[in-house]
């Protein structure tokens, strides 16, 4: 029986009321048929020891009786009790579970829970990982205030693009990943190009003014048998690339491996690009 009252509070979802009352009539129904089973188990012994005032037809009438009023009475109520208790605690664990996976700042998804979530992606999806360009000059010219605010506009507009089965977080800093899903490449980057545009369009108010910023992002593609470390670090290459080319793009990662085989001479205003094989790192990693 224990397993079993353990199994209904397990089982039913006690975030909603309703599950309280269905466990409270279910509690107190197993109370009755338990106690009219001991009762009928107990007359004959009580008339075979003479202990029993009543014929034994009117003690089975009076027994069944109490044991509907005040077993099932008593147990539902101490039921109500307990699974007011069991809510209170599904709410709270529940808020508890939903606070370790967000971000404070930003209220998106924090890494721990993004990282969970790649794990889970299949195929027809692309991770992006994106990086405020120059966040670091938001900070010195504007206060770390700014900066935050900077961040806050940046998860808000992530957060009214990317829906349904997509997924975005705030890895860190001003870094922030995506999956992205979509029916090809072609299609993910667009609409990566999409976001980057937007946000570079949009003008941040701050303390004693207002900023537009620009982000970079890094894409590589998630396919079945491909392990997430292997498609994380080829979507941070990629934004590392990004940074190199002169920041405000978007890279996807087979660019890397056309840079890296044509290795152009670095322009005016971009970073030199890095040898082949060279160990590079641009975010927080997984
Ligand atoms: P890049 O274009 O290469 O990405 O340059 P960057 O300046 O954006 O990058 P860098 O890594 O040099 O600087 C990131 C800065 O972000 C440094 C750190 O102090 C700041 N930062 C990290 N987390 C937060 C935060 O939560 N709030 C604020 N305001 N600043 C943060
Ligand atoms: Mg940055
Ligand atoms: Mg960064």
């Amino acid at each position: 029986m224990k397993r079993w009252i353990s199994l209904q509070a397990e089982l039913g979802n006690f975030q909603q009321r309703r599950t309280i009352y269905i466990f409270a009539l279910k509690m107190s129904f197993l109370a009755v048929i338990l106690s009219v089973a001991i009762i009928l188990v107990m007359l004959p012994v009580l008339e075979w020891l003479g202990l029993l005032p009543l014929r034994m037809l009117d003690a089975i009438r009076l027994g069944v009786l109490l044991a509907w009023f005040i077993g099932g009475t008593v147990s539902g109520a101490l039921a109500l009790l307990a699974g007011y208790a069991i809510h209170k605690l599904a709410v709270s664990r529940a808020e508890f579970e939903r606070l370790s996976r967000t971000d404070m700042l930003s209220g998106l998804l924090n890494r721990r829970a993004f990282t969970e979530a790649l794990e889970e992606a299949k195929d027809d999806a692309s991770l992006v990982i994106f990086d405020v360009d120059r966040f670091k000059t938001i900070n010195d010219r504007y206060g770390h205030a700014s900066g935050d605010a900077v961040i806050i506009a940046v998860s808000q507009i992530f957060f009214g693009i990317f829906e349904g089965r997509d997924v975005i977080a705030r890895l860190g800093g001003e870094e922030f990943g995506a999956i992205v899903h979509g029916r090809d490449m072609a299609e993910r980057i667009a609409r990566i190009e999409g976001v980057k545009t937007r946000i570079a369009d949009h003008a941040i108010a701050v303390e004693g003014g207002s900023v537009k910023i620009t982000i970079s992002a890094g894409i590589a593609d998630i396919w079945g048998e491909r392990k997430k470390e292997v498609v994380y670090a080829a979507a941070d290459k990629a934004l590392y690339l990004a940074k190199a080319l002169g920041r405000n793009r978007v890279v996807h990662e087979s660019e890397w491996l056309n840079h890296i085989w044509q290795r152009p001479p670095a322009e005016e205003g971009q970073e030199e690009m890095p040898d082949r094989g060279e160990p590079h790192r641009y975010g927080h990693g997984i």
